[in-house]
């Protein structure tokens, strides 16, 4: 069996499991967020009964991170249903935006968006949030209320996104029926050049079976060249598996993943119990696609307007002429992103406009502590011209309410080291949207048009 087939035999008490067989599968972790949180309490009370109580209260996980930072009031009342619903049900885990559990959020707009709006419990973007509060753990199903839930495929889990209804299931019985999806593999090896990074990586192996082309199958990530990632890197690519239509995107669990969950869990008082599953050897794996990517021979990418799928070289695009940068998002708003990116901006000043959402508190905190010289990075990135928001948040990734900090309100070009590209994703229909590295963000908000930073890097 390949892993997922092996997680979802173990997940639903048989020995075996084939791609198209239906199976319960035992929820380990449920998460949702602000936005569908509060239509997943409507059907679970609905289906199951206005005094219900969810399954199991210490595997449910809630996480505001959507649409926190506006003045829209229906979007902070969002974040009051959640914390209504956690305190009737006693949930153990529950980031909330504000430290007043009777409290109700509402976003000061009169502040400004840079400054820190958020309490102490407080996680940001969800997915980022997940493994570094300690809800990541191997050979386990984690399921969430947002697409890019297949991030924690990361850790060698099986992590997909479902809908509220699916969820409002889950939250009174802590079972869901799945599909065995089929599984691609995607054999990496030899090493990344100066200047490519794993989201080159991702945009590459999507660029090349197309937006679709992974509709309801998994992707796994295997080989000497998955094994050479970082957990950060290894997390940028499963959480664009959905990209390409992925079920979810995996990665066999190592010494790397252990060691980044054990801290995690440990420091959080998460479970730290679990259980790893790993790969079969090849003659008992069977694949629906199976590749070899040579990562050596990877250059700088950029996935082009209107998909995630419209691959080209960033060396190729040096015509288009952009207004508007950003870096942020689960995919992108990691410390090691913003690492990438200030190394190219440090000492530059950007061209367009450009704005910097971290994913979470802790790289707001870890950028504002590190420093590159004599500076921090934050005041690094502040001194280049980059708008750097405290108010770790989805943002403009989804383009949300349209005080939303950095939404493309109005039809421009901007190069994003987000996940996602279709129409109107991070706000005007009219927008366009370039994906691609932070590297490659960075370079470009220095020259103004899409540049392969290894120009600048070299
Ligand atoms: S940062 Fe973007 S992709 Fe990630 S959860 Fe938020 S909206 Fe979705």
């Amino acid at each position: 069996m390949t892993l997922t087939e092996k997680i979802m035999a173990r997940a639903s008490g048989k020995k075996s499991v084939q791609p198209g067989d239906n199976v319960w599968v035992n929820v380990d972790v449920l998460m949702t967020h602000d936005v569908c949180g509060p239509g997943t309490i409507g059907v679970f009370k609905r289906e199951f009964g206005a005094n219900a109580k969810v399954w199991d209260r210490e595997k449910i996980v809630i996480i505001p991170d959507h649409y926190i930072f506006t003045a829209d009031s229906k979007s902070n009342r969002n974040v009051d249903i959640l914390r209504d619903f956690v305190r009737e049900q006693g949930l153990k885990y529950f980031y909330d935006v504000i430290d007043d559990p009777d409290g109700h959020w509402a976003f000061d707009a009169s502040k400004g968006q840079l400054k820190r709006q958020f309490g102490s419990n407080f996680a940001g973007v969800c997915h980022t949030a997940l493994p570094a509060k300690g809800h990541t753990r191997p050979g386990e199903i984690l399921l969430g209320t947002d697409s890019h839930t297949c991030m924690a495929g990361a850790f060698g889990e099986f992590a997909t996104g479902i809908g509220n209804t699916d969820a409002g299931f889950v939250f009174g019985t802590g079972k869901l029926l799945l599909k065995v999806p089929e599984t691609m593999r995607f054999w990496l090896e030899g090493k990344l050049q100066k200047g490519v990074m794993a989201k080159d990586v991702i945009l590459d192996c999507i660029g090349d079976i197309g937006f679709d082309g992974a509709t309801y199958r998994a992707m796994q990530f295997q080989g000497p060249g998955a094994k050479a990632l970082n957990m950060d890197d290894r997390m940028t690519i499963a959480n664009m598996a959905i990209e390409a239509g992925g079920k979810n995107g995996i990665f066999e669990p190592d010494e790397k993943t252990f060691a980044y969950v054990d801290v995690r869990t440990k420091a959080n008082g998460t479970k730290t119990k679990y259980e790893p599953l790993f790969c079969d050897a090849d003659d008992q794996q069977r694949f629906f696609y199976d590749k070899k990517f040579d990562l050596s021979k990877l250059e700088p990418t950029v996935a082009c307007h209107p998909n995630p799928g419209n691959r080209k070289l960033a060396k190729e695009m040096s015509t288009v002429q952009l207004d508007r940068a950003y870096i942020g998002s689960c995919t992108g708003g990691k410390t090691s992103d913003f690492l990438a990116f200030a190394e190219v901006i440090k000492g530059h000043k950007v061209k367009i406009d450009t704005f910097g959402v971290p994913a979470t508190p802790d790289v707001v905190r870890e950028l504002q502590a590190m420093k590159m010289n004599t500076k921090t990075v934050w005041q690094v990135l502040e001194e280049a011209g980059v708008q750097m928001t405290e108010n770790a948040s989805c943002a403009a990734c989804l383009g949300g309410p349209t005080d939303t900090f950095g939404r493309l309100n109005k039809p421009m070009k901007c190069i994003s080291a987000t996940n996602r590209n279709f129409p109107g994703r991070m706000g005007h229909l009219e927008s366009q949207v370039f994906l691609a590295s932070p590297y490659t963000v960075a370079a470009s908000a220095l020259t103004g048009h899409i540049t392969d930073p290894r120009e600048l890097l070299s």
